[in-house]
């Protein structure tokens, strides 16, 4: 991953090539959300618990996520492994979903969801979240291009 959305209050640490040749690293926290990486790793990032804080908020592609929630939007990010139980959900809500599916590599399959129909619908790709707006709406928050190619290599 070349390109970093360095947060402004986490410093991040270049590696260093050592005259052995060897390379000293510091370890980078990613955003929870996204994958990207936001800088060094910080006692911080773990809690009393030892699970991984939430720092979408230090994320500036995850940033308006978190602010859409806290809002009351609900939102889902639709993955390989997630796929099922988002659709699960959406039917419970009465919301009609289905795998969307594109010709990739001499092959049809799913690459993402799509909600609703018509001219409402929606296509959330693996790696997208998926988002209820207060108005009832669905609208899509794009992963950033990093985060689908991650997304892609564990299929
Ligand atoms: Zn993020």
């Amino acid at each position: 991953m070349t390109e970093h959305d360095t947060s402004p209050q986490r410093p991040s640490t270049p590696d260093r090539i050592n005259p052995d040749g060897s390379t000293t690293i510091r370890v980078k926290r990613a955003c929870n959300g996204c994958g990207t990486l936001l800088g060094d790793l910080a006692a911080l990032d773990v809690d009393e618990h030892g699970n991984l804080t939430d720092v979408r908020t230090e994320c500036a592609h995850c940033r308006p996520l978190v602010a859409l929630e806290a809002a009351g939007c609900k939102t889902w990010q639709v993955t390989v492994r997630s796929i099922g139980d988002v659709d699960d959900q959406l039917d419970r809500l009465g919301i009609f979903a289905k795998g969307y599916w594109e010709y990739v590599d001499g092959k049809t399959r799913v690459v993402g969801l799509r909600v609703g129909s018509g001219e409402e619908r929606v296509v959330a790709r693996f790696g997208d979240w998926l988002v209820l707006g207060l108005d009832g709406r669905f609208t899509v928050h794009s992963a950033p291009a990093a985060a689908v190619v991650s997304a892609e290599a564990t299929r």
